[in-house]
């Protein structure tokens, strides 16, 4: 649903590291934004974000973009990866360098150790032949407050809680908060829908938007995933695929955690079908806040 000048009024997305087949958690996420973006008559664009490597499992990436598509789930834009955006960062971190938002810093983990790993000034000099992280610079009382579509209000003092960001790391990888915020408005992204595990990340990245003169999306945390004594999903548990050949009960599930009427798509046995039934069906305020037992979810994992 396009605007006068060709903007879209919603475009939403799903942002996957290729770190493992799609899980649960992921398959929520996805699910989640793409209905929210259906419902609103948007788009829902896919990126991948393989931005390191070390962590990256080969031929993940395209493991995830055929399970999307086994679930139905079709990116409504080309597919990007932030793999082919160094140059973009780049640009991006040489504006903040430029205007004095970014500074370089050799400060090590463990000279920060002694200040809860929070960076408020560098406490080491320049080391020659070093290369530097480059942070961006968050003075005290940078207070952000949003409005979560789903969690509400939330308000975080970054500069006293976060501190200096890094956007670059000392071993040349880009930080996640800098492409995440470049890629969203290179995008035209409106609206966010991701876990609730990167709330904690939105007030930093509201502050690099600013600093980048970028717009805020709006944003909106889906539940996670817990296990049933309500911690997060070991990592066995939380990496445990979805079934591309069988994706209808975790199509189920999914729509249960997101607080739907599980009724909906009890009878219902392929999955054009139960997306249909799910887009007009669903209720956006229904979605809870809160984490989910995955005992609830109503999935058969082995544990
Ligand atoms: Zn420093």
């Amino acid at each position: 649903m396009p605007t006068q000048d060709g903007s879209p009024t919603y475009r939403g997305r799903f942002a996957p590291s290729p770190t493992g087949p799609l899980h649960f958690g992921s398959l929520l996420a996805a699910f989640g934004s793409w209905l929210l973006a259906r419902h609103a008559g948007g788009e829902w664009w896919v990126r991948i974000e393989d931005l390191d490597p070390p962590r990256e499992q080969a031929g993940a990436a395209d493991r995830q973009l055929r399970t999307l598509e086994a679930f139905g789930l079709h990116a409504d834009g080309p597919i990007v990866r932030q793999s082919d955006r160094d140059a973009v960062y780049r640009a991006a971190l040489e504006r903040l360098l430029a205007n004095g938002d970014a500074f370089a810093c050799w400060c090590s983990r463990s000279d920060l150790a002694s200040l809860g790993g929070i960076h408020h000034a560098c406490v080491a000099g320049p080391q020659p032949g070093r290369v530097p992280a480059i942070r961006l610079r968050i003075p005290r009382g940078s207070d952000v407050a949003f409005d979560d579509a789903i969690q509400g209000r939330i308000v975080q003092d970054v500069g006293a809680e976060v501190g200096d960001i890094v956007l670059r790391r000392a071993d040349g990888l880009w930080a996640y908060q800098l492409a995440v915020v470049v890629d969203d408005a290179a995008q035209g992204i409106t609206d966010v829908v991701r876990g609730a595990d990167l709330l904690d990340s939105t007030p930093r990245q509201i502050l690099l938007q600013r600093a980048l003169g970028l717009p805020t999306p709006r944003y909106a945390h889906l539940p996670l995933v817990v296990d049933p004594e309500g911690r997060k999903l070991s990592k066995s548990l939380a990496a445990m695929p979805v079934d591309d050949a069988n994706p209808l009960p975790a199509l189920r599930a999914a729509w249960r955690s997101l607080g739907q009427d599980p009724r909906i798509l009890e009878h219902i046995a392929d999955v054009p079908g139960a997306l249909a039934a799910a887009r007009a069906a669903f209720a956006p305020p229904n979605i809870p806040p809160g984490s989910i037992a995955l005992h609830n979810t109503g999935v058969a994992f082995a544990t």
